[in-house]
């Protein structure tokens, strides 16, 4: 299913989680100085080149470059997309995601779908000669049209659609 989670919610999610925490519940982490260290779950090692900075809720390891925030973390580890890291972490957190906000993305990408295919099929009807001036009437009408309404001065005569199926 395409989804879309708001900015706000990831955000929301981001603040109400611990990398600390999280990273912890993988791997035993020590700490040294402002950073944590462990093990890299991600390549092999024996000594702690994989560190954890609570202050800026990011990973990064000194000996493959893996790095990032709490949910690259999660995708990485769980082999998730980032949405669905998103949902883990909330879940965790005791975040609701607006559920709302994805129908409402879902309908914004049918209906541009719809117009991509519409432009689509416009373009295919026409030859390549004269393609660029019958592919976008009914931009040029929507132009006239907002024309229209601010001022009444367009003559006929000067109407920049003369002859265009509006
Ligand atoms: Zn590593």
């Amino acid at each position: 299913m395409a989804a879309r989670i708001s900015p706000e919610k990831i955000e929301e999610v981001r603040l109400a989680t611990d990398i600390v925490d999280v990273v912890s519940g993988y791997l035993s982490l020590r700490k040294r100085g402002k950073n944590y260290f462990g093990l890299c779950p991600f390549h092999a090692e024996k000594t702690p080149s994989f560190s954890v900075n609570p202050e800026m809720q990011i990973f990064r390891c000194f000996g493959c470059g893996a790095g990032g925030n709490v949910f690259h973390f999660i995708m990485r580890m769980e082999g998730l997309s980032f949405p669905d890291a998103v949902r883990m972490l909330a879940e965790r957190a005791g975040i609701t995601l607006d559920e709302e906000e994805v129908s409402d993305e879902e309908t914004r990408e049918r209906e541009a779908l719809y117009f991509a295919n519409k432009l689509a099929a416009e373009t295919s009807t026409a030859s390549n000669s004269t393609r660029r001036t019958v592919a976008t009437p009914w931009l040029t009408c929507a132009v006239a049209d907002f024309r229209s309404t601010r001022s009444s001065a367009f003559s006929s005569a000067s109407h920049p659609t003369a002859g265009m199926p509006c």
